[in-house]
């Protein structure tokens, strides 16, 4: 069995992610930041609940909640907690009016359009709203040594529970049960739960990248593609295999080879000052070779951390650099509507001088008997 145990504590760099939060709005912009996106209140304070607002201000911060959290709050938190009873930004705005603050820097892309009016039309003339956007996550992007050990373990127990299960595959097994499958062993290595819903996709349906697992049985002469990920400790993985029911014909066995051949190229580029687009147009260039390139139809890869899609995104317009620390996905897949689809994943970090592939699990191509 799996083993993952001793991990240091997280909350001694929360504190310094608050400064460095509130370090990145540019002086005199703002004279508060509000977070309320979850995955970023945990990163921020360590809360897990599904209700809180953060006050960061240069004196220090605040989480709002409500009084189901308030044992909770207290557990999880490393700063000042409130429990207050109605709606928290009520509470939050209450707050920003005592202190006399004149600005809020706020996460836009995370709130709703009735959120941002509402705040505004509360605050009136007297608070300033600004958009903060993606200060948060641009710190999550590089990830602490901590932070890389979790993904590390979500990583291997994401593998361990694929392999398991892709040993127990066979002819007349459906998509659903192999799923099931696949998410109740990673339960067991004491996952938190799977990272994303789990793919499973035979035949023609591999040629759909964010295909439902069906009801459908799996038959001999099929593409088998299964993309998951565990969730441990909160940090996600995220894995892309096919296998092929039975001996593999020409056709499957050439866009494998092609997907793999371009899935090495990408892991190739990765270095830290690379450029995002320049990493996809590596994988984008092995597949044109073959004649591919238009079959495949979406970005090269994301970055993975509390979240399953974060900052940075491996596509062909995106030119932030890669820098030490970050973690991010390889996945280029070729799709052939007719025939089904191909995609290779792994999980991989980006080192001080190149990359280091996190997924063990095995690129050959799989044969189930
Ligand atoms: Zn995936
Ligand atoms: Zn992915």
């Amino acid at each position: 069995m799996l083993q993952f145990k001793g991990l240091t504590k997280l909350a001694d760099f929360r504190p310094k992610r608050r400064a460095a939060v509130f370090a990145a709005i540019e002086p005199g912009k703002a004279s508060a930041v509000v977070v309320s996106h979850l995955p970023n209140l945990r990163y921020l304070c360590g809360f897990t609940g599904s209700n809180g607002v953060l006050l960061i201000t240069g004196r220090g911060a605040t989480f709002y909640t409500d009084p189901r959290y308030d044992i909770q709050a207290a557990q999880e938190c490393d700063c000042a907690v409130k429990v207050v009873t109605g709606p928290v930004w009520t509470a939050v705005a209450r707050d920003v009016r005592r202190k006399r603050l004149t600005s809020l820097a706020l996460e836009s892309e995370h709130l709703s359009h009735a959120q941002w009016t509402g705040l505004a039309r509360e605050f009136g003339k007297a608070v300033k709203l600004v958009e903060a956007k993606g200060v948060v996550e641009d710190l999550r992007a590089v990830k602490s040594p901590d932070e890389i050990a979790r993904i590390r373990q979500a990583v291997l127990l994401g593998s361990a529970a694929y392999e398991s299960v892709l040993e127990a595959v066979r002819e007349g097994m459906t998509e659903q049960r192999i799923a099931a499958e696949i998410d109740h062993a990673m339960r067991l290595l004491g996952a938190e739960g799977p990272a994303f819903e789990t793919i499973v996709a035979a035949g023609k349906r591999s040629a759909l990248p964010h295909a439902r697992p069906t009801a459908a049985k799996i038959r001999k002469n099929q593409l088998l593609l299964v993309d998951m990920g565990a969730c441990l400790n909160g940090y996600m993985s995220d894995m892309t295999r096919v296998a092929h029911i039975g001996r593999p014909g020409g056709q499957a066995r050439k866009i494998y080879d092609a997907v793999l051949e371009a899935q090495l190229a990408g892991i190739a580029a990765v270095k830290p000052g690379a450029r995002c687009m320049d990493v996809d147009a590596s994988a984008r260039r092995s597949l044109k070779r073959r004649g591919l390139d238009r079959f495949f139809t979406h970005s090269l890869g994301h970055g993975l951390g509390l979240e399953i899609h974060e900052t940075p995104r491996l596509g062909g317009k995106v030119e932030s650099v890669l820098k030490p620390g970050m973690v991010v996905t390889i996945e280029p897949g070729v799709y052939l509507p007719e025939f089904g689809g191909v995609r290779i994943e792994d999980t991989v970090l980006v080192t001080e001088t190149g990359v280091e592939v996190l997924t063990p699990t095995s690129k050959d191509f799989a044969v189930i008997a």
